[in-house]
């Protein structure tokens, strides 16, 4: 019997932090009394609608300027990218070193290491001639 007082007791500290986060203090004070370790962090951890709508909305925002970020960075490489190939249209970075190589090189004149020639949309280079 003084074990379930003590249980009600007890319950009633996650009952009363729920209820001071606008939940149902009778629902957390039984989830107290009954499993209070669990209610306990339990009802540390909620949060108030108002403030999780709060939150909601700040990370939605978040969000969406962080994908903004996102599109404007990969526009600015992009661009970056085409301005730094577009002078000269037959190099490209070595895929082991980044070094800058010719397009049509085989061996990487930095580090040494075989690469694959790229492939030309020519069409004379892409019909072999007759078979
Ligand atoms: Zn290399």
């Amino acid at each position: 019997m003084e074990l379930l007082i003590a249980c009600m007791l007890i319950g009633l500290i996650p009952g009363v932090i729920a209820a001071s986060r606008g939940h149902n203090f009778l629902l957390w004070w039984l989830f107290g009394a009954a499993l209070f370790i669990v209610a306990l962090p339990c009802s540390l951890f909620l949060k108030s609608p108002e403030r999780k709508a709060e939150e909601d909305a700040r990370r939605v925002a978040r969000d969406a300027a962080l994908a903004q970020l996102v599109a404007n960075t990969t526009a600015a490489q992009g661009a970056a990218t085409a301005a730094a190939a577009a002078p000269s249209g037959d190099t490209r970075d070595c895929p082991w070193c980044a070094e800058t190589i010719k397009a049509a090189a085989r061996i990487c004149r930095f580090c040494n290491r075989d690469v694959d020639p790229v492939e030309r949309l020519d069409p004379a280079a892409a019909s072999p001639g007759p078979a």
